[in-house]
């Protein structure tokens, strides 16, 4: 069975998102998503906005309400299932470490299906499970990540986030602005074989 990698915050759950709405009504500041335009983000507009203070935030908020955090996108469910039903082994990959209980919690909660789960340590990249866990796809929406894996043989699905406009795509490199914009893409390569 084809194996398809798919990540977890900044593809199925909305974190930055989340994080940001909490931080305006702390601060009473306007912030938007469009402010995160890199993946170790620094801004000069806004003091609270910065990678550091999200990644401890965004732990915090797993442990005491991840059922809060809302997802990317409407219909999960729906749409994991559908890629489960072209022939695909979803393994759901994360990097944040500690909070496996949560995140799964999180998916079941929004009913979204999958195979495997894999939760990495921060300092481990994902690069190594391109070979341990022979996936052919996977979609990230770290451009550092996709930076590393732009030479492989894999299928790599930009997930279009204000802090991955710098990736440029090629032949193995593709952007999707949604997951229903992956299913066709998947669909299309089904069709080409
Ligand atoms: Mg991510």
């Amino acid at each position: 069975m084809k194996k398809f990698g798919l990540d977890m915050e900044g593809v199925l759950v909305d974190i930055h998102r989340y994080w940001i709405e909490q931080m305006n009504k702390e601060f009473n500041t306007n912030a938007s998503l469009e402010n995160i335009d890199q993946w170790y983000f620094e801004s000069k507009e806004y003091e609270w906005l910065n990678w550091r203070k999200f990644l401890e935030d965004t732990s915090k908020y797993w442990k005491e309400r991840w059922m809060e955090i809302f997802p990317t996108e409407n219909n999960l469910s729906k749409k994991i299932s559908r890629i489960k039903k072209l022939g695909y082994e979803v393994s759901i990959v994360t990097n944040r470490n500690g909070y496996k209980n949560e995140m799964q919690a999180w998916l079941s909660y929004h009913e979204i299906p999958y195979d495997n789960f894999i939760s990495l340590s921060e300092s481990k990249s994902k690069v190594y499970l391109k070979d341990s866990e022979n996936f052919e796809i996977v979609i990230d929406d770290n451009p550092n990540l996709i930076q590393e894996l732009r030479d492989s043989n894999l299928l790599v699905l930009v997930y279009d986030r204000p802090w991955n406009k710098c990736i440029e795509e090629k032949e193995n490199v593709k952007r999707v602005k949604n997951l229903n914009e992956a299913i066709d893409l998947l669909e299309n390569l089904i069709k080409e074989i």
